[in-house]
């Protein structure tokens, strides 16, 4: 249990992840007075800490590139703005892609990404081997190629952002788990918390995977489930190329980068059920090494020296929910990420602090009101693994 915790606040944000801290650094820096911001565990211990780190503007959908793009900039950044180096490398991200429905879906999203002023192209699949030598090509229709994109450390991002957030005046309290909402006449009064009651008017959820509970207590459906995704970090591999991108075989949805002096991989298991479970198993291991072997036939040798599992907040649609709730006065909610919150932090930080103070953010977010479901109005990104 936390030692204390503040009887008022102006805007409780629930969550410690990159997307709450950013947002209570945000909001702290614009004035929106006082700002607490609640986690129950330690400051980025839900999704955020387990990610592979990838940080990108390869998307489908016009407002993720731009966030992406938005991102890209400010870890670029990010050891100047916040004293905090992150060790962000920028190898690139390469989409190697099998199948011609995959290649034609690309080409439309880099075309797309072009006219939004973000470097990336399509490429054949002798370069792609050039970039990623230890790659087989075979199958290989055709690669997309962002030289920007790449991987920083998540844990050194909320370092970062957790002490800018308290610098500007934000009240972090790690180790205190919200337990309810208090809610008369349409207006949120309270959030409960195990240690006491804070009252406020303005809750933001950044719950992650936790999302849908904590809006049920408002009285708002956030349809976000939490499924399992597993990561390995191999023992060092000798000569290996310290300057590969983030590769992705996307039809298997195996990828890597490399991780020090071996690689860190991931795949997703279509197996995998709805649950909060963060045990490692080993039923995605065939999966997974059958998909390695056939990509990088070289790591049929190599060893597993590490590994966790952590949970993708999935949404139907496997897009993000930003907005605010119409019902309750006031409720906002930035979640459901579907596996790419990480990069979107540095954005969702600016668009969250202006939808708290009234204001429209840099760029439009109303395709991801969490009402899209209710009328069946899905607005799907493709490119997720
Ligand atoms: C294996 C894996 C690899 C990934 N790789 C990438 C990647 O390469 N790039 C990328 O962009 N994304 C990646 N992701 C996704 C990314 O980790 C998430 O999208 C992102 O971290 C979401 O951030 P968040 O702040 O919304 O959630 P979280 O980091 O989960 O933060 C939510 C916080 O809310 C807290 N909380 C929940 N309920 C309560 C409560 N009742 N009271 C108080 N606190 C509460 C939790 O403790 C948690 O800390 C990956 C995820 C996984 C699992």
């Amino acid at each position: 249990m936390s030692a204390t915790a503040p009887t008022h606040a102006d805007v409780v944000v629930i969550g410690g992840g990159v997307i709450g801290l950013a947002t209570a650094y945000t909001l702290a820096r614009s004035g929106a007075g006082q700002v607490v911001l609640l986690d129950q565990g330690s400051f980025g211990s839900g999704s955020t800490c387990k990610a592979a780190g990838g940080v990108r503007a390869q998307f489908s959908d016009e407002t993720n590139i731009i966030m992406g793009h938005y991102g890209l900039e400010v870890f670029e950044r990010f050891g100047h703005l916040f004293d905090q180096e992150i060790d962000l490398r920028q190898n690139g991200y390469l989409f190697l892609l099998d199948d011609p429905t995959d290649v034609a879906d690309f080409e439309r999203s880099v075309a797309l990404q072009q006219s939004l002023g973000v470097d990336t192209r399509m490429i054949a699949a002798a370069e792609a081997q050039r970039l990623a030598p230890i790659i087989s090509t075979e199958g290989v229709l055709a690669a997309a190629y962002g030289p920007r994109d790449g991987h920083c450390t998540p844990e050194s991002v909320v370092l970062g952002y957790a002490r800018a957030a308290r610098r500007a005046g934000a009240t972090l309290i790690p180790n205190c788990r919200v337990t309810g909402g208090e809610v008369t006449d349409g207006t949120i009064r309270a959030v409960h918390t195990d240690a006491g009651r804070i009252q406020t008017q303005t809750v933001v959820c950044c719950a992650g995977a936790w999302s849908r509970t904590v809006g049920e207590w408002f009285g708002v459906d956030l349809p976000v489930d939490p499924v399992r995704r597993q990561i390995i970090v191999t023992e060092p591999i000798p000569g290996l190329d310290q300057s590969m991108p983030m590769t992705i075989d996307f039809s298997t949805t195996f990828y890597f980068h490399e991780e020090g002096p071996g690689l860190l991989i991931g795949m997703s298991d279509p197996d995998e059920t709805v649950g909060f479970k963060l045990n490692r198993g080993d039923e995605w291991l065939p999966g997974l090494i059958g998909a390695a072997e056939h990509r990088v036939p070289s790591l049929a040798d190599v060893g597993i020296a590490s590994g966790w599992a952590g949970l993708y907040e999935v949404t139907p649609d496997h897009n993000g929910l930003i907005g605010e709730a119409p019902g309750v006065s006031r409720f906002l909610y930035a979640t459901g990420f579907s596996g790419h919150g990480f990069l979107l932090g540095p954005a969702m930080g600016e668009v969250m602090s202006s939808l708290v103070r009234g204001e429209a953010p840099f760029v439009d977010v109303s395709a991801f009101d969490a009402r899209r479901f209710e009328q069946a109005q899905l607005h799907r990104e493709k490119h997720i693994v």
